[in-house]
């Protein structure tokens, strides 16, 4: 039986012939689990016409025939790109691609070196990450569960936020629960952060204890099944006064209006567009300081990217969140983030947690 790996290097190699390349080089672990299903965490796969290799090290080598079919199985000697450039050095490609953004210079070099004069090496980026971006129907399913567990952990933590619980607290139970639920762990470093301490996007959970009248950003995302959801929520501790409530308002408006834009044949750049132009009505496009959103899959940043300008096309199968939010120091932040997924006719909400703000 054909496993979802094969149909996927199959692919893979059809775009090799496109682009004139007798081999590709694939170096991350994300993109070599999604062409083999190998989970080690050291390997170079060589993608080629003939069939796939993997050259690891022997802590994997046993592992990796266990997880993949159909991959011929290289224990590596000397280092790893030594013994990938051995094994290019006998076989007959002489067009090897590879990724300049994920290979570095050294990598390059010790490949190369090992692999003889003979091959043309030849940047290739990001041919796994386009396959990838189109998500299969199995993929789509192991989403929306991602999704759903993300949002089944905010809210049973909303819960526990009272005045004096410390940010780093919180930040435990949500690792806590989601391991509890099943995730094999948080798909990126949570969020957690009270009052001005929410201004930074990126805030890292500290020892600042809740108070009244505080901001709450949660941003969370699981990883189940190899696939990462991200969401975010914000709440606020008390009766929110008229500015925060305008000022949360705004995002979720231009979320919504964000959401409604990303259809199949969008442009990622008028998707994020859309959440800017209804924040610069709300006079708060100043205080968007990041992009409306990211592709999202077996990493939690993928393409495409829904940035500013960004000229790609949305597709059936892409998965992307959707993410405005405004900061303003010394205040705190509001950020809304779901995940979503693009049909040919229809954007589904993968992430199921009520949008409007919660007071508690
Ligand atoms: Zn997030
Ligand atoms: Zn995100």
């Amino acid at each position: 039986m054909k496993t979802p790996f094969q149909g996927r290097r199959s692919a893979l190699v059809s775009k090799l012939k496109e682009s004139k390349l007798d081999c590709l080089l694939v170096t991350g672990p994300a993109s070599w689990y999604y062409l083999t299903g190998f989970t080690g965490e050291s390997g170079a796969l060589i993608v080629s016409p003939r069939g796939a290799t993997l050259v690891t090290d022997g802590r994997f080598t046993v592992q990796a025939r266990k997880e993949t079919s159909g991959v011929r199985i290289v224990m590596q000697k000397g280092s790893l790109f030594e013994s990938a450039g051995l094994f290019l050095k006998g076989i007959s490609a002489r067009r090897v691609g590879f990724d300049p953004v994920l290979l570095t210079v050294a990598q390059l070099g010790s490949t190369r070196k090992a692999a003889g004069p003979r091959l043309r090496w030849i940047p290739a980026p990001a041919m796994v990450e386009a396959l990838r971006m189109r998500k299969d129907a199995a993929e789509l399913a192991q989403m929306r569960k991602a999704a759903v567990l993300a949002g089944e952990v905010v809210e049973e933590v909303i819960g526990l936020l009272k005045p004096g619980i410390r940010e780093f607290e919180v930040g435990a139970e949500i690792e806590y629960r989601m391991r509890k639920k099943g995730a094999s762990g948080p798909a990126f470093e949570t969020i957690v952060a009270f009052g001005a301490h929410a201004a930074l996007p990126h805030a890292r959970p500290t020892a600042k204890r809740l108070r009244k009248n505080e901001l709450v950003v949660l941003d969370l995302g699981v990883i189940l099944g190899h696939y990462c959801s991200d969401i975010t929520r914000t709440v606020f501790v008390g009766r929110a006064s008229r500015r925060i409530r305008t000022w949360y308002r705004g995002v979720l408006e231009a979320q919504s209006a964000a959401i409604a834009a990303a259809t199949n044949g969008a442009r990622c750049g008028d998707v994020d567009a859309a959440a800017r132009r209804v924040l610069t009505g709300y006079h708060l496009d100043h205080l968007f300081l990041h992009s409306t959103g990211h592709g999202l899959g077996l990493e939690v940043h993928e393409d495409p990217r829904v940035t500013r300008g960004q000229k790609k096309r949305l597709e059936p199968g892409n998965v992307i969140t959707i993410e405005p939010g405004v900061y303003a120091e010394g205040i705190g932040g509001i950020r809304i983030e779901d995940d979503v997924a693009v049909h040919a006719d229809r954007t589904e909400i993968l992430t199921r947690v009520p949008r409007d703000l919660i007071e508690i």
